[in-house]
């Protein structure tokens, strides 16, 4: 059995994303492992909405931001050839939903990017760290150089 099943990789839609993403295409041709990944909105109004909403990243919406972001997963999910259903789109912390995805769907690594940032940066905490300190399974930081 191989070292790691599940993966599931975090992103936030910076141009640095492709470093992460070339890591983890380069995971799953050595573990074999299954791919996740996960968006977490937390840059766009939506008054009446809780934390942990799921927006399905396969139907259509009318909010073009939000709009906007799907294509983005997707995008991504495409370049890794990641199944639809493993794809989310999550409204909240990200911190806390990625590390509430990683448990639910039984994903035994968590990716990451770090920027390397301290000082100040780390004591306000960073998504990075909270993953970090809080996921239950464990999580690769992968250091991303400025582009
Ligand atoms: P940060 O801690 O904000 O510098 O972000 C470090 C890493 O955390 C990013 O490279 C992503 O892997 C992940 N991350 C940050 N924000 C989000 C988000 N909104 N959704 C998913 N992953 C995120």
């Amino acid at each position: 059995m191989s070292v790691y099943q599940h993966i599931l990789l975090a992103i936030d839609f910076l141009p640095e994303d492709d470093q992460i993403i070339q890591k983890v295409r380069d995971l799953e041709l050595l573990t074999g492992a299954k791919l996740s990944l996960i968006h977490v909105l937390d840059n766009i109004p939506m008054p009446d909405t809780p934390y942990g909403t799921v927006i399905p990243p396969d139907t259509e919406v009318t909010n073009t931001m939000l709009e906007t972001e799907k294509q983005k997963l997707n995008r991504a999910g495409d370049m890794l050839g990641i199944d639809s259903a493993r794809r989310w789109l999550i409204w909240g912390e990200p911190g806390k939903e990625i590390i509430r995805i990683a448990g639910q769907e039984n994903a035994d690594l968590i990716v990451v990017g770090s920027h390397g940032r301290h000082g100040l940066a780390l004591l306000l905490g960073s998504t990075a760290s909270s993953v970090l300190h809080y996921a239950k399974c464990d999580v690769l930081a992968v250091r991303l150089q400025d582009e």
